[in-house]
């Protein structure tokens, strides 16, 4: 899959995109990010990519005109029967979530990613092109390149290689071994030293655990995940 970004501020997200398993995903070529800036998509001397709003109001809006080339330019690299995706990303839009990370890291190969700054952008850039907003949760940011990078991290490492499959199987939100939603959260994780104080407290490992019994193991371990799930409505 191969990500487009759209953005001012490129910078702000480089360094997260080049660390860890994302890093290793983009050497292994199981993902490909680059980055577009509207900037260079404009005419003027000033190359101007905000204005003002028109009916007035606070802020600044991003300009069309340069976005719709960038987009452009992304769609002329698409080679013909590629799937590709046109997003842009915003607080009002369809809530982004793991089901939906899932068919996009199965169907598309390539995701174009428009980051918004200042109030956001101008509305004609989602008519033109028929994008869909999608909001990483009901909060406001001050940036679109954020919801991108979630948007990146959260579909990458469901493409088949990019993690250990045994990583997948039992996580929150969904079931890779059932392949269907999960109406729990998974269950918690301890690991060494078996035990420790932390200001006057005792905290162990589940006995359970340290049993070696896999049934029990299993059965403890459905319904921790089932009374952590209650815990967080
Ligand atoms: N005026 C906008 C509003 O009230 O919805 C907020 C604009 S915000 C300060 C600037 C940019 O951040 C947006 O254009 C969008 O790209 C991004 N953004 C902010 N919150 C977001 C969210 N929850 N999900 C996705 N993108 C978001």
């Amino acid at each position: 899959m191969t990500f487009h970004i759209i953005t001012i501020f490129p910078d702000s997200i480089k360094s997260y995109i080049e660390t860890s398993i994302l890093r290793k995903a983009q050497e292994q070529k199981k993902v490909k990010i680059l980055f577009y800036t509207p900037r260079d998509f404009t005419k003027d001397k000033r190359r101007q990519i905000d204005d003002k709003p028109y009916g007035g109001g606070a802020g600044m809006v991003m300009k069309a005109e340069p976005i719709l080339k960038a987009v452009d330019a992304i769609l002329k690299k698409i080679k013909r029967g590629k799937s590709y995706k046109i997003v842009i990303l915003s607080a009002k839009g369809r809530q982004f979530d793991q089901k939906l990370a899932l068919n996009y890291s199965k169907k598309l190969d390539h995701m174009i990613l428009i980051a918004g700054r200042y109030e956001g952008i101008d509305e004609r850039v989602r008519k033109a092109l028929k994008a869909e907003e999608l909001s990483i949760g009901p909060y406001v940011l001050t940036d679109g390149e954020l919801p991108a990078a979630v948007l990146i991290s959260t579909i990458t490492r469901l493409i088949p290689g990019v993690i250990k499959f045994e990583s997948l199987a039992e996580e929150s939100f969904f079931n890779y071994t059932k392949k269907k939603e999960e109406k729990f959260l998974e269950y918690p994780h301890y690991t060494r030293p078996e035990f420790f104080s932390f200001e006057g407290k005792k905290y162990r490992v589940p006995k359970v655990l340290l049993s070696g019994d896999h049934k029990k193991i299993a059965a403890w371990r459905e319904e921790d995940a089932k009374r952590a799930s209650s815990l967080r409505k």
